[in-house]
């Protein structure tokens, strides 16, 4: 067999059973060909079109904080990086953002930030409930980090529905390698099983050609994804920032990232799929190329615009054009040009089968 039939056998148990052994998805990652990767968007874009139709869901990003207790080597905003500049938005600064957002078509808001010990969780429950009377049709996504079980817990009794952790890596060695000894690989699988077994719609995720990372670590990710079966699940190419250990190191490539949604569309059908800010910030088409791989969701930033450039995850991250909430008609008619609409509506999960 040639290395098209190989890979092209492969993709067809995964478009069948939606499942396939970590072996064979470092085979299609190790392998990969532009046959390969036209045939896997192809079948995902399919398969999103069954069950999601050409809708594509918004989501506003509110970026609420950019203190942070961590240290990941990867991150802008982590705790040693002395030049990042901290900002702490207001419950009363996040309500005027939902209220924009809401204007704005928004019906899902995603309050993001490090982890800020001032969000304690007396003060985030308010803030959820007074989003969820104010804007009784919406849904508050949470992307704090990790927190504790009964946090968690307090959290979606509040009225948060989603959350989205992304675990970042599946390789604990790998994991050990991008993060400081304080933090846990076991802490983060942890916070994850929790929200899950809490009721959350529960969203992972990885980084595109992180450092260290080779076809073996991503083969774990994907086998990782397809037995946690997220309801979300956030990718975007690793980008290095320079005031960061991992300063220099090359970023990961808009193809890959691609391919690897393709993939993760036929793993969970029915999974909420963002073409994220890092795609659309490597690549100009990024968001284009995302939908066109599989991937369902785009979430324009909707901070206020005084904090963007304060929210440096990495270099050069976009917030404006159709990274921005404000220019959501751009990004409308972008997405209509690559036959998808963007709809207003909560956009939850579908169950697939
Ligand atoms: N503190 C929250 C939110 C983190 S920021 C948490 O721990 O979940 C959201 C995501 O940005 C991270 O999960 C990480 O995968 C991604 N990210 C951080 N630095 C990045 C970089 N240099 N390049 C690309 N993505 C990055």
């Amino acid at each position: 067999m040639n290395r098209n039939e190989a890979l092209f056998s492969l993709i067809r148990r995964l478009e069948t059973e939606h499942r396939l052994e970590r072996s064979e998805y470092e085979f299609l990652l190790a392998n990969r060909t532009p046959e390969a990767a036209a045939r896997l968007a192809d079948s995902a874009v399919r398969l999103r079109r069954e069950i999601y139709g050409n809708d594509v869901y918004i989501r506003g990003l509110i970026e609420i904080s950019s203190f942070c207790r961590n240290d990941c080597l990867y991150c802008g905003i982590r705790r040693s990086n002395s030049r990042c500049q901290r900002y702490r938005l207001t419950p009363e600064e996040i309500l005027e953002c939902c209220r924009e957002g809401y204007e704005l078509g928004f019906r899902t808001f995603v309050l993001q930030g490090g982890e800020d010990g001032w969000f304690q969780d007396g003060r985030l429950c308010k803030l959820i409930g007074r989003i969820r009377s104010a804007y009784p049709d919406c849904a508050v996504t949470l992307s704090l980090g990790e927190r504790s079980r009964e946090s968690y817990q307090r959290l979606f009794d509040a009225g948060a529905e989603r959350y989205l952790l992304r675990h970042e890596t599946a390789s604990r060695a790998h994991y050990e390698k991008l993060h400081p000894e304080e933090m846990s690989y076991d802490s983060r699988m942890r916070c994850l099983r929790d929200l899950k077994e809490i009721g959350y719609q529960t969203g992972c995720g990885f980084m595109v050609g992180s450092p260290f990372q080779t076809a073996k670590e991503l083969a774990e990710d994907l086998f990782f994804i397809q037995e946690f079966q997220p309801q979300m699940c956030g990718i975007g190419p690793f980008i290095p920032h320079a005031d960061t250990p991992f300063a220099g190191k090359p970023a990961g490539t808009a193809q890959l990232t691609c391919y690897l949604l393709s993939i993760i569309r036929l793993a969970v059908p029915g999974v909420l799929l963002p073409a994220t800010t890092a795609l659309g910030t490597i690549d100009p088409a990024g968001r284009e190329k995302g939908i066109l791989s599989g991937a369902n969701v785009v979430m324009p930033n909707l901070s206020p615009a005084s904090v963007r450039k304060k929210y440096m995850l990495y270099d050069n991250k976009a917030s404006d054009g159709a990274e921005s909430a404000q220019c959501v008609s751009e990004l409308s008619r972008r997405m209509e040009a690559i036959g998808c609409r963007v709809v207003v509506g909560r956009g939850d999960a579908r169950q697939a089968f």
